[in-house]
């Protein structure tokens, strides 16, 4: 537990960072509640007013009252924010989807290469620098509400959580894994450039990696964060073409020893793949710098529904107009 100057934030995970720690969290109730019963005899009632009503402000931020998703009232205290019935909502995306890059497909454009892998109209054109994405679900509704819980609002918790998540993505790669030799498989996180971390105070994308190796508990990975690093922060992507993403994000990463990678197999994280720019320009830089093989896995995956426009197009102009839906 981080010592002394606690802000709110940090105060309700530490309180809550183990069992233990909730014993301590009810006699840190309990001493709240206790000047008001010691110096009843010794202060007015207005005095006994603002005690009470300052125990009553110090239990709402130890005991969170509202699910962070809908705002109903939690009936349990827990760790994560968040109430069982928006955590049950959250699926996997049960839909098809590309072998490649995890872009929903549907079944008239169903492709599957020499490989058997069912390709989307963007990867049966273009070769990626990563063997294959996978995605647990789709970014949007209490998915991404968790995501951004973690990433903006700082609820580590809700790392454990997406970590799990992460896990199921992970499992559809444990053959290719195998096949990739008897060395232990680099499980990178995507890095944040160093002012952004110490801004977040954390990498999402590294403690969900963490947490997901705890369940995973494979003797093939093994947690790396120190081969890749981010050279310079990069402008947000929103609203620039693929092209422009891409120069956006060219030089953003750089491989801190090349020697460590040359000849291994590599599993990128991130906690959201949007456009894939981001693990696209990861996996070249770890490519040019020896790395045999790099699979990336990712919590979310923002679907463009690109297929459904592309229905009546002749299979030439598919890949282009894909290209463009997912740009925009
Ligand atoms: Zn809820
Ligand atoms: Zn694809």
């Amino acid at each position: 537990m981080a010592r002394g100057g606690l802000r709110c934030g940090q105060l309700k995970e530490a309180v809550f960072s183990s069992s233990e720690d909730r014993i301590r969290a009810s006699q840190a109730n309990v001493a709240v509640a206790r000047p008001s019963i010691v110096f009843a005899n010794r202060f007015s009632w207005l005095d006994q007013s603002l005690i009470s009503r300052t125990a009553a402000s110090v239990f709402s931020v130890l005991f969170p009252s509202n699910c962070r998703i809908c705002s109903e009232p939690l009936l349990n205290i827990s760790r994560l924010p968040v109430c069982p019935s928006c955590l049950d909502a959250i699926h996997p995306e049960a839909g098809k989807v590309c072998e490649v890059c995890s872009e929903r497909v549907l079944s008239s454009f169903a492709f599957s290469d020499d490989n058997g892998l069912l390709r989307c109209p963007v990867c049966r054109r273009f070769e990626r620098p990563f063997e294959r994405s996978v995605a647990y679900g789709s970014y949007d509704g209490g998915l991404r509400e968790l995501v951004h819980l973690l990433k903006f609002n700082g609820v580590r918790p809700a790392a454990g959580v997406l970590g799990r998540m992460l896990v199921e993505a992970i499992v559809s790669l444990e053959s290719a894994f195998a096949q990739s030799g008897p060395e232990k498989v680099f499980v990178i996180p995507v890095p944040l450039f160093k002012d952004k971390r110490r801004g977040r105070g954390f990498n999402q994308s590294e403690l969900i990696a963490s947490a997901a190796l705890k369940v995973y508990r494979s003797e093939r990975l093994q947690l790396a964060t120190d081969i890749l690093y981010r050279i310079r922060e990069t402008h947000s992507q929103i609203g620039l073409t693929s092209h422009q993403r891409r120069e956006n994000m060219r030089g953003a990463f750089a491989v801190s020893r090349p020697a460590q990678v040359t000849g291994r197999a590599v599993l990128l994280v991130d906690d959201v793949y949007t456009t894939g720019t981001t693990v696209t320009e990861c996996a070249r830089v770890l490519r040019r710098s020896g790395a045999a093989q790099v699979w990336v896995a990712t919590v979310a995956r923002t679907q463009k529904h690109a297929s459904k426009y592309l229905a009546n197009m002749p299979p030439e102009a598919e890949a282009d107009a894909m290209e463009r839906i997912i740009a925009s």
